[in-house]
């Protein structure tokens, strides 16, 4: 405005240029606001713009005040003219999904959207004040806001979640600028009902039906006490289970959840357990009679192994005579993770000669458990140290005098070891009194709602079934546990 008004000043020589520049000015003042002020806030153009005009005329009518200025009033019409005509064309607003293609940056996405580089450079830059430019995946969906007015196109924000639990919404601000926003979405709990048969391993069962990996590991460990997987499963049997996930927005799964229920139905036998919180926080399984699952010992320290060598005489394979076999041998591959059997001290945890890499654990007064030819120990097991039942203590190796990737196991009560499959294990806590009858009320609770939640899930899933015919293929089960 104040170029304008000084280059007014200085052209007063003769009146048909005069005519001409200030016309030419004004043309050039109006386009020039509507590129500055349009360019860089296309939103608000349709009330600024018109806005302009009038603001541009007062600006000339005072100008009129001299002689040699006259004229220009006069085109002050056609200008409104020329601007109106301009105006004609109303800005447009849409919204539009990109995707960032493979190797290609953020910015790159933007200007491929036929935004102007300015707007794709202060977009990208913003982004990258919240967030790592260099975590977004090929695939990712934006959206942008795009505003047209004739062949220019502005970008006037954009939003996109990089992550399930992550939104975020980049907008342009009056001065051209932008500023991206990243924020946190609340996880939601979702409460979910599975039921579906073992054919080849629990895992693979759990797969079809949807159950996330965490849960059936949950599952496997919870039963893990009482139930030796490989010789107590069979084809045919089912499992059940009621469980609470955390969810992003859009549903996806995240983070560890948990159980409430589940049963496996053995060959007709019901197992249930239930999840019981008590009021000092500790949480604990127990089956329908009260009876807490946690045994002093689990009875099977590594997860879908099989027995491939009883306790007692057998020949020694590699030795060639017959030996006592002091221990249970579970095969399962090189760096299968072996929990510890039940809480305790860890003794041993070095190379031990014919037992490869050993650990003995401590877990009372009269009870230990060892655990041999591993690959590795896990961090943070030393002579000393302090483990929980279930924690990681080492992997499936073959170190040591063996034939091949197993897990030798033994127990040892009172200095000798024993059978580990047929040693008696006494029971952990049971409910009584007061709380046993409230927990028998909440099992028929609980299972009413399992019942409810299955046939909700099973009658949407029938509706899904009739507008799509085809289902997409289910993903192959993985084998873990493998049958006899
Ligand atoms: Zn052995």
């Amino acid at each position: 405005m104040r170029l304008v008004y000084i280059r007014l000043g200085s052209v007063h020589a003769n009146t048909l240029q005069v005519r001409r520049t200030a016309s030419l000015l004004l043309t050039g003042l109006i386009i020039l606001c509507v590129g500055v002020t349009g360019h860089h806030y296309w939103p608000s153009l349709a009330v600024s713009a018109g806005a302009l005009v009038r603001a541009a005329a007062p600006v000339v009518a005072g100008m009129a005040d001299s002689a040699p200025l006259q004229a220009v009033a006069e085109t002050a019409s056609d200008v409104q003219e020329l601007a109106a005509a301009a105006l004609a064309q109303t800005p447009e607003n849409s919204t539009r999904i990109v995707e960032m293609g493979n190797g290609r940056t953020f910015s790159r996405m933007l200007l491929d959207a036929a935004l102007p580089s300015d707007d794709a450079l202060a977009a990208a830059a913003a982004l990258g004040k919240v967030y790592d430019h260099r975590k977004l995946k090929a695939g990712q969906e934006v959206a942008l806001s795009i505003t047209r007015l004739g062949e220019n196109r502005t970008l006037t924000g954009l939003a996109f979640s990089p992550e399930p639990t992550k939104e975020i919404s980049i907008t342009r601000q009056p001065d051209g600028s932008f500023i991206a926003q990243m924020k946190n979405t609340p996880l939601e709990r979702q409460r979910i009902a599975a039921r579906g048969e073992i054919r080849g391993s629990l895992y693979g069962a759990g797969e079809r039906e949807g159950v996330p990996r965490a849960i059936m590991a949950a599952l496997i460990r919870a039963y893990s006490h009482e139930i030796d997987f490989q010789r107590d499963l069979h084809a045919g049997d089912k499992f059940e289970v009621l469980y609470d996930q955390p969810t992003a927005k859009d549903g996806t799964p995240v983070g560890q959840g948990v159980i409430i229920y589940a049963a496996l139905i053995i060959r007709d036998k019901v197992r249930p357990l239930y999840r019981v919180t008590f009021g000092d926080g500790a949480v604990d399984y127990f089956n329908e009679l009260g009876q807490s699952v946690k045994r002093s010992l689990l009875r099977t320290p590594v997860e879908g192994a099989r027995v491939t060598s009883g306790f007692g005489m057998r020949i020694h394979p590699l030795l060639g005579y017959s030996k006592m076999h002091k221990g249970v041998d579970f095969g399962a591959p090189t760096g299968t993770p072996i929990y510890a059997s039940g809480t305790g001290v860890v003794e041993e945890a070095r190379f031990n000669g014919a037992y490869g890499r050993y650990i003995r654990l401590r877990h009372n007064g009269r009870t230990q458990t060892a655990y041999a030819h591993l690959s590795r120990f896990a961090k943070g097991v030393y002579a000393g140290a302090r483990v929980q039942q279930g924690d990681v203590i080492g992997f499936v190796g073959t170190s040591g005098r063996s034939t091949g990737p197993h897990l030798h196991y033994e127990v040892i009560v009172d200095r000798k070891q024993v059978n580990p499959l047929s040693v008696s294990m006494p029971t952990g806590r049971t409910l009584e009194g007061k709380t046993l009858t409230q927990f028998k009320q909440g099992q028929t609770k609980i299972k009413q709602e399992f019942q409810n939640l299955l046939e909700k899930d099973t009658a949407s899933q029938n509706n899904a079934q009739v507008l799509s015919p085809e289902p997409e293929p289910k993903p192959k089960p993985v084998l873990v546990a493998q049958k006899s």
